[in-house]
């Protein structure tokens, strides 16, 4: 019996959304089923809908003011010390930081954030950030990661796939269908290994399937072409049918092993028009002034050998098996540090070190770094001055802006880390962007055909769970009640600083926290704006 009494499955979707799963719904028996006989709820994302700061939320029920992650990069403001995220930077406990105190058992499978790997009462396989190189502090307890190499034959990580080349949906379809199989047998392995109080599968693939395909599922999308949408919506499908099948066991287990079974994504997603050089813009608006480049440093080169990489020519090389296999082989021998500066990751690090090195912080009041291109203000006076541009240009234009600011969206003791300003340009339709480009262009176009959505998805199964919250009236639930709603099902009473409560308590006891009362007001209010 590979799970305790009253125990809790969370399975993770990353950029799960009732967009494609209501689209494909036909092919897909058991979300039709969970969706029909389970609980079915939007999960509200934090602001912005980043992996980082939503899955830190999802794991510790706490915002980023209390968790320090605001998004993929850490970027203290007091010290400019800037560098990726990673397991080590979440300053509040875990959900199975909780259980392994009171001896209870977990087992966490590739959810970002958790990479390096750290000690549990359980088992861990790291996600991403780490890399499709990395081979050390994969997993807890180290020797894991040899236990389910043995498994799959070689366990992976990611798949080796570069979103920003277009045409290359036959051969990303190869890749991340065999690292998406070799995950879910490794999923369903080490269910069966032990006795779990927490078992937490998480599935971080979609999110790329979603970011390189969406504009063949989707026909409002502007680059939606039938032709190409009948060849290639297919293989979406085949890939989410893959992981119905793994609900469908899941759906399964949960009547045998009587476990309560949840499903969450960190955001939704949505089509993605293009980009916003939001630090262009505030330089043109004389907020940012940076010094003119004194030729090619190290941060160049590699920001430039990576533009190399995403060129249409490296498609064709990427075609031929050999010099893939040869150009993987040279990868391979490069130091850990090193390949990190050619990941997305790493390059979003390069981006924003190389804009904090080049401005000239005598004559700059604001700047943008972070993969929302949040605002970060040197002097708070300009705030209303900043905002009052924005909203012209963009009402100039007759595009939507939404303006958040850190100060309410934000609060704990990590505000140091905090940016200033975020926003969302019709939705996220179009994306803010850091990059410095020499053009005069303000919008630029992003390879990537969708991007994310304050909306995700919570769906839950199991005897308990249905019993205690059928009758609930509330119909949109956020990323902070995750945890005290799991610990609550565990039986365990924390009090800690939450900033969501448990969706399973009594309906006189479901009071927004401070947080969520500050967030719903200011989103009523942009909402009300529109
Ligand atoms: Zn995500």
């Amino acid at each position: 019996m590979p799970m305790q009494e009253n125990s809790v499955v969370l399975f993770g979707i990353d950029s799960g959304n009732f967009y494609v799963i209501n689209k494909l719904i036909k092919y897909l028996p058991n979300f039709r089923f969970i969706l029909t006989k389970g609980i079915c709820k939007i999960l509200k994302s934090t602001i912005p809908p980043l992996t980082p700061p939503a899955w830190s939320a999802i794991m510790t029920g706490k915002n980023p003011g209390k968790t320090g992650v605001y998004d993929w990069i850490i970027f203290n403001r007091r010290t400019r010390y800037i560098k990726i995220v990673s397991s080590l930077d979440i300053k509040s406990p875990k959900i199975w930081d909780f259980l392994s105190k009171k001896g209870m058992k977990s087992c966490i499978i590739n959810l970002p954030l958790t990479y390096p790997a750290q000690p549990l009462n359980g088992y861990l396989v790291s996600g991403i950030p780490a890399h499709v190189g990395s081979r050390r502090k994969i997993t807890y307890p180290p020797d894991l990661i040899k236990e389910i190499d043995d498994v799959v034959d070689g366990y992976e990580i990611i798949p080796n796939i570069n979103l920003r080349i277009e045409g290359m949906e036959k051969e990303y379809y190869q890749e991340i269908r065999r690292v998406l199989i070799k995950r879910i047998e490794v999923f369903k392995y080490l269910y069966e290994k032990d006795t779990w109080h927490f078992f937490m599968p998480v599935i971080f693939l979609l999110d790329s399937i979603h970011h390189y395909y969406w504009h063949h599922i989707d026909e409002r999308h502007p680059a939606y072409k039938p032709s190409l949408a009948r060849k290639y919506s297919v293989l979406v499908r085949a890939l989410y049918r893959i992981v119905d099948e793994f609900l469908g066991w899941l759906l399964k287990k949960s009547s045998e092993d009587h476990f309560d079974l949840i499903i969450v994504s960190d955001h939704g997603m949505g089509p993605l028009l293009g980009n916003f050089l939001i630090n262009k813009f505030l330089i043109n608006e004389g907020f940012l002034n940076i010094t003119a480049s004194s030729g090619p440093d190290s941060k160049g080169i590699f920001l430039f050998l990576r533009k190399m990489l995403n060129l249409p020519i490296f498609k064709s090389i990427l075609r031929n098996k050999m010099t893939k296999q040869l150009i993987e082989f040279a990868f391979k021998l490069l130091p850990h540090t090193l390949k990190g500066k050619f990941t997305e990751r790493g390059q979003d690090v390069l981006k924003a070190s190389m804009i904090l090195e080049r401005m000239n912080p005598m004559q700059t009041c604001a700047y943008a770094l972070g993969e929302f291109g949040q605002i970060y203000v040197e002097k708070k006076e300009i705030i209303p001055k900043l905002v009052n541009k924005l909203l012209k240009f963009f009402g100039k234009r007759g595009l939507k802006i939404d303006v958040f600011f850190g100060n309410d969206i934000y609060y704990g003791r990590y505000l140091n880390y905090a940016p200033d300003i975020v926003i969302l340009i019709q939705d996220n339709m179009i994306l803010p962007d850091i990059t410095l480009d020499s053009g005069k262009r303000l919008f630029v176009p992003n390879a990537l055909k969708a991007h994310h959505r304050i909306e995700g998805i919570f769906l839950a199964y199991g005897e308990r769970i249905i019993e205690k919250l059928q009758d609930k009236r509330i119909n949109i639930v956020s990323v902070y009640d995750i945890t005290p709603t799991i610990l609550s099902l565990l039986n365990i009473d924390i009090q800690t600083d939450f900033d969501g409560k448990s969706l399973v308590a009594e309906e006189k006891c479901l009071k927004k926290s401070k947080i969520e009362i500050v967030i719903d007001k200011i989103v009523w209010e942009v909402a009300c704006k529109k």
